[in-house]
């Protein structure tokens, strides 16, 4: 069905709104890549308006907020120093830096306040602690949400045509698909950006940035460098093995939060989901191919980032009215709205979900405005196929 006569039923429904409320029609056999019989603004009308409103202040009280447990996490495990203390410390202040993420995130988008200096003074002392370029990922995720399930343009996780794929070498396709790896592809992201895509998020000549980023993109290189000169100064204070300790295997921790959150909130739906080319895609068509997850305790603390749906459509709504936007979103949604599978405290089914997509979802056809990821059976034999 092409997307003016979906528009036209649409209509015709929406005169008879019961039929259409919660669902497309009450159809069953729901095919996900059809154009969906709404507008991005029938869903912006459903979305209370002080959702949209952005409070300073109630942002400011979540950064305090995360980083007096920062500190006081840092403290403790300094003062126990102990290996039963430890392990405990890596994961609880990994998954801390991982919400200094979240809240720089905010910055990044404009959600955090409407003033630009505010979010961009607190964005690079947020993502600076953690080493990420404040300026240069903020742009290169924006391309992300601009740009989403677009097969040729959408950054990070994207699926790869079938002909870059059989392009890559062993290595690369260990780095991209064979676990433990993805899980630390952050720092290599930044740095190299992904398989079949050049340029990097420290060099401001990158065909990531347009000319006009590139003094941004210098300014928050410069406050990545102090953050490293800073760790190198700690390593001579105080001593590397406690550096690591304290700072470095947290960081690490949080870049697998990174990695599996934003994974899993574009791959791993048990019914495949669409990738688009050419003029099937839609910004609304390739945000409603994102899919929202159940954290379990984590929700809170992660800022409920899980609530992803809607925070694609529309970043400039604070994290902290993300819930409600959504829960009032949903029937105008109806089946293009994935109810994440109920968490228990610990999401640990989402590590069977992880592990399936990483060994199911390898490419996309070279051709097609509507495409799905195929598995490759012979990943990791890769010389016998070359
Ligand atoms: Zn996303
Ligand atoms: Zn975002």
């Amino acid at each position: 069905m092409s997307p003016s006569m979906k528009e036209t039923s649409f209509e015709t429904t929406m005169e008879n709104k019961v039929e259409f409320v919660n669902g497309i029609n009450g159809q069953d056999d729901f095919d996900p890549s059809a154009a969906p019989p709404f507008r991005i603004a029938d869903i912006r009308a459903a979305i209370p308006k002080h959702c949209w409103v952005k409070n300073p202040w109630r942002s400011m009280s979540y950064v305090f907020r995360d980083v007096i447990v920062v500190f006081a996490l840092l403290a403790a495990a300094a003062y126990f120093d102990s290996w039963f203390v430890w392990p405990v410390y890596w994961v609880a202040q990994g998954t801390m830096f991982w919400a200094l993420f979240v809240l720089g995130h905010d910055c990044g988008h404009g959600s955090f306040s409407d003033a630009p200096i505010l979010n961009n003074v607190v964005g690079h002392i947020l993502h600076s602690a953690i080493l990420v370029p404040y300026h240069g990922w903020r742009i290169s995720h924006k391309t992300h949400h601009q740009n989403h399930g677009n097969v040729e343009k959408d950054e990070s996780w994207v699926p790869m045509p079938e002909k870059v794929y059989k392009s890559l070498g062993i290595r690369t396709r260990l780095l991209r698909f064979a676990i433990p790896f993805p899980l630390f592809a952050y720092p290599m992201y930044l740095w190299y950006r992904s398989p079949g895509k050049t340029g990097s998020h420290f060099n401001p000549n990158s065909s990531l940035f347009s000319p006009q980023d590139r003094e941004h993109v210098l300014t928050s290189q410069a406050c990545w460098i102090a953050m490293v000169v800073f760790l190198v100064y700690s390593s001579f204070v105080f001593g590397s093995a406690i550096t690591f300790k304290l700072y470095g295997v947290p960081y690490l921790i949080f870049v697998v939060w990174l990695d599996v959150v934003t994974y899993l909130h574009h791959h791993g739906y048990e019914q495949k989901l669409p990738w688009y080319r050419g003029k099937e895609w839609s910004y609304l068509r390739g945000g409603l191919t994102t899919v929202d997850r159940d954290y379990g305790v984590f929700n809170n603390i992660q800022h409920d980032i899980g609530t992803h749906v809607i925070h694609h459509l529309f970043p400039q709504i604070p994290h902290y009215h993300l819930v409600e936007a959504t829960k009032a979103a949903k029937p105008v949604i109806g089946q293009y709205y994935r109810e994440p599978r109920k968490s228990g405290p610990i999401p640990t089914h989402l590590i069977k979900i992880l592990v399936s997509s990483l060994k199911e979802d390898h490419y996309v056809s070279n051709n097609g405005d509507i495409v799905f990821y195929q598995t490759d059976p012979n990943m990791f034999s890769v010389r016998k196929t070359e």
